[in-house]
């Protein structure tokens, strides 16, 4: 039998950065759907190692998310029930 060496692959969300990947795509800071997928549910920003996203986007999307917050469309925090 054949050892489950596969099994340690935890699951991680993305690899590469999708803005890169996505060349069409940057981080709006209007589009709440999208900046959603970077915010915990708390509102906290998700880190670089666990989103994917290259430095220089992170950058911007952090500026976006930052921008959305200011503007109401994120949420600074989120109380949990
Ligand atoms: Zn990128």
């Amino acid at each position: 039998m054949a050892h489950p060496i596969f099994s340690r692959r935890r699951f991680l969300k993305r690899k590469v950065c999708i803005f890169c990947k996505e060349s069409t795509l940057s981080a709006d800071y209007k589009d709440q759907e999208q900046l959603r997928q970077f915010i915990t549910d708390r509102g906290k920003i998700l880190p670089r190692r666990i989103t994917g996203t290259c430095a220089k986007h992170q950058r911007k999307l952090t500026t976006a998310i930052k921008r959305a917050r200011v503007l109401s469309i994120l949420p600074f925090t989120q109380s949990m029930p």
